[in-house]
């Protein structure tokens, strides 16, 4: 599978053309924010014998650039690797921070996560915060220049959302405690109200719950889906602790009849992850540099993590680090950044946890959000499985000429959209339409 190519979806053709090129092909500024990460540069392949060690190789010019490459490296987080160095002096502090937790007060263990916050903020070369679409930029780049290599000015390609919409909003829950799962039909309330619904993702074997807490949910048109087995933050401590707990989680998988899995604390292995039997995952984040689990894949659009499961990015700031950490105004926080989302026509992907947003200010606040999201035109709000189900629809459809028309073929055929990808300058414009 060819990222670039699946991405686009473009005619058949131009498809064809597709080969690696030289990096001074690329413009050097076409991807600021991931040309240099801790001091390397990251989008230059690795040598196929790469070690894990140092999956980049660094400014070496005579390396044929492979966008695929570049592109997986991010978008699966190997790169994340070459700084796993960040080091055995955070690793320490952070021993140090969860020996001493129980024994602080809670305003001082906030002060410390906020320090810790700040300091990555401050930090990060890449990802960059509070959003980062580089991938989104690198994948606009690298087909400026299969236009420019084929002569052309501009392709038609699959519309990234079906007819009428520009862009598109999941809600997302994670259910922690039974407090959580108590206040869901609040929440869920909120939505209808808006004429919209959501996904729940609930952990089987945390709190007492048994599939008919759900049923109403899902009857009104909720989406279940799975968020971890039990929340120890151990699943992911080892690749045999992780295979020994996939079966256990395929089977709420197959028992709730769920399609997608969130991560708990948003731990994360593409190659493990894929090992469920699951349409989509969306454990990753376009930038992830407050997490316990250091990272981002610098985009606003889903993407594959394999050849069968889809990764829908987690796009907007949590309502925890909103309110705790970055003492931000949730509303406009989560406004600024689904701002900057509508406008490069991506997936706002929204994720509030019922268990933090109790009081009834709280609860105001997700109806201002919702309200706003709502009310922005162009938009597609759907649940996380619906979203995942255009997206592989489209990915299984083709773009075929007919009498000087091009027209979707495939199981998109009747909602996809011809979109046009025009080369602007040094940049390239996305119109609807051909
Ligand atoms: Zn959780």
């Amino acid at each position: 599978m060819s990222r670039l190519l699946d991405h686009w979806k473009l005619p058949q053709p131009l498809e064809k053309s597709y080969r690696p090129w030289q990096g001074g092909s690329l413009p050097p500024d076409a991807v600021p924010q991931l040309s240099r990460f801790c001091g390397r540069t990251i989008w230059i392949h690795p040598s196929d014998t790469a070690d894990p060690g140092s999956p980049f190789t660094t400014d070496d010019e005579k390396t044929p650039f492979r966008p695929d490459v570049s592109i997986e490296s991010v978008q699966l987080e190997r790169y994340t690797g070459a700084v796993a160095a960040e080091g055995a002096k955070t690793r320490l502090l952070k021993t140090a921070y969860y020996l001493l937790k129980p024994l602080m007060p809670r305003s001082a263990q906030l002060a410390a996560q906020r320090m810790n916050a700040n300091s990555r903020m401050r930090k990060s070369v890449y990802p960059a915060w509070p959003g980062d679409d580089s991938v989104d930029h690198l994948l606009q780049a690298a087909l400026g220049c299969l236009l420019d290599a084929a002569g052309l000015e501009r392709t038609p390609f699959i519309g990234f959302w079906p007819k009428g919409y520009r862009w598109a909003a999941c809600f997302t829950h994670d259910v922690e405690m039974t407090a959580g799962l108590r206040a869901m039909d609040r929440m869920a309330g909120i939505e209808e109200e808006y004429g919209i619904r959501s996904t729940w993702y609930i952990v089987p074997e945390r709190y007492p719950v048994k599939s008919s807490d759900f049923a109403s949910l899902r009857d009104r048109g909720h989406e279940i889906g799975v968020h971890g087995l039990n929340h120890d933050g151990k699943l992911f401590a080892s690749e045999a602790e992780f295979m020994r707990r996939v079966p256990l989680i395929n089977r709420y998988i197959r028992e709730w009849e769920a399609v997608g899995f969130r991560s708990p604390a948003l731990y994360r292995n593409a190659d493990w992850i894929t090992r469920l039997e699951i349409r989509y995952d969306t454990s990753y984040m376009d930038t992830a540099i407050l997490e316990p689990q250091y990272g981002g894949v610098g985009m606003v659009l889903p993407y594959y993590l394999d050849d069968r499961v889809l990764e829908l990015p987690i796009t907007m700031p949590m309502d925890h680090h909103l309110i705790n950490l970055l003492r931000k105004d949730t509303v406009q926080g989560m406004s600024e950044k689904f701002r900057w989302v509508v406008e490069r026509g991506g997936l706002a992907n929204f994720l509030f946890h019922p268990d933090y947003n109790l009081e009834q200010e709280r609860m105001d606040d997700y109806r201002k959000v919702v309200d706003e999201v709502t009310g922005t035109e162009g938009g597609w709000v759907a649940t996380a499985a619906e979203i995942a189900d255009w997206w592989d629809r489209r990915h299984r459809s083709h773009l075929r000429e007919e009498t000087g028309t091009i027209r979707v073929d495939g199981p998109a055929a009747d909602d996809a959209e011809v979109w046009t990808a025009v080369r602007d300058g040094t940049g390239l414009r996305i119109e609807r339409g051909q």
